[in-house]
């Protein structure tokens, strides 16, 4: 059995309990750590989430202001060889497949680009013949010409590759470890190159070794203990700014939801745990950006918006193509959130929160 490296083995906490003082000591920490997080993710701090969404608003104020920066995903292609369990585009799942031409994904980035975006994520399965570093590549010029912040959610790749993205106009990298322990990783990765762990955990340092500004890390909830994984996550994070600490870097906390094959997630996690967890990490990394997608639905998403989650997609489509014209009909995953665009930015605007379209520009990109 593959075990995690020490400096990100989340093991000892485990163990730990917390008693309700030790989460008020926690809640008032003037330096949170990693014994905070222990703190607050722990069952006793479940009765304190009052006060803590009150000092996650406070300090996702002094650090965003009352923004929130939104985001589009672009699905490229669903061909994929993985055997991702929880995943509608597994190799062995009937769905239909289908890739971008660059045609269709010049007219599908127009069609994003003319709804207001300035930021575009473009993802793909696994490496396959139909979405390869070659194809990727072409993909991301044909955004950098559009947007002034392309990032990407594919599949790990060497630091060279990675720059190569970079030089094409590519500035960030989102890739969630799914679960940080090895043992439920190993089951539920069933075939495919995404088997290999540690291929996976090294490769946001492998990007922003690369040259990437920005990595996103997150681990898809529902998998193993959320508390495992969480705390794995906060060293994971960790790492990466004491050995990258130029580069930016955002969290996800992305939750397992329905998709073809009816994946039961091992570890349900509801929402009252999630903003639990989404509070905990904005009180221990108070300056870094935390994400929450349209896998959650309205209601939830309203709440959390300035509320420790200072960055948001919406108008989504997890279906490749659809933005401009005919998409698929199935795609990764279902979408809680179907709202337009100009809907959620109303809605912001009643909560007196300003939708940011743009907080980065194209001239700072690297250039080959
Ligand atoms: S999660 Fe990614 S690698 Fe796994 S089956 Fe789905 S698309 Fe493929």
């Amino acid at each position: 059995m593959k075990t995690l490296p020490d400096w990100l083995n989340p093991e000892p906490w485990l163990n730990r309990t917390f008693s309700a003082s030790e989460v008020r000591q926690a809640l008032s920490a003037e330096a949170p750590d990693e014994t905070t997080l222990a703190a607050l993710l722990s069952p006793a701090a479940a009765d304190f989430l009052e006060p803590m969404a009150a000092r996650a608003q406070a300090l996702t104020r002094r650090h965003f202001g009352r923004t929130i920066q939104l985001y589009v995903p672009l699905y490229l292609s669903s061909y994929c060889s993985g055997g991702c369990a929880y995943c509608g585009f597994a190799a062995d799942r009937r769905t239909d497949r289908h890739a971008l031409t660059f045609e269709s994904a010049a007219k599908e980035l127009d069609a994003i680009h003319a709804m207001g975006f300035e930021e575009v994520l473009l993802l793909t399965g696994e490496r396959s013949s139909q979405a390869d570093l070659d194809y990727l590549r072409e993909c991301v010029r044909l955004a950098a010409h559009r947007f002034h912040n392309v990032t990407i959610e594919v599949f790990p790749m060497a630091e060279e590759e990675y720059r190569s993205l970079a030089e094409a106009g590519c500035t960030g990298v989102t890739l969630y470890q799914e679960t940080y322990h090895p043992g439920t990783y190993d089951l539920m990765h069933r075939w495919g190159p995404k088997k290999d762990f540690f291929r996976r955990l090294e490769a946001p340092a492998q990007a922003l070794a690369g040259g990437m500004r920005f990595a996103g890390i997150g681990a898809l909830l529902g998998l193993a203990d959320p508390r495992y994984d969480m705390l794995a996550l906060y060293r994971h994070a960790r790492y990466l700014q004491k050995t990258f600490w130029q580069a930016g870097l955002a969290l996800s906390f992305p939750r397992i939801r329905n998709e073809e094959g009816g994946f039961i997630p091992p570890h349900p996690v509801d929402e009252k745990m999630l903003a639990q967890i989404i509070f905990a990490f904005r009180i221990c990394l108070p300056d870094v950006p935390l994400a929450l997608s349209t896998r959650e639905g309205a209601a939830f998403r309203d709440g959390m918006a300035g509320l420790g989650i200072n960055k948001m997609s919406i108008a989504s489509k997890t279906t490749v193509g659809g933005y401009g014209g005919e998409g698929s009909k199935e795609g990764q995953f279902d979408i809680s959130d179907a709202r337009s665009l100009d809907e959620f930015c109303a809605m912001l605007r009643t909560k007196r929160l300003e939708p940011v379209f743009k907080n980065w520009d194209g001239v700072y990109r690297l250039t080959a």
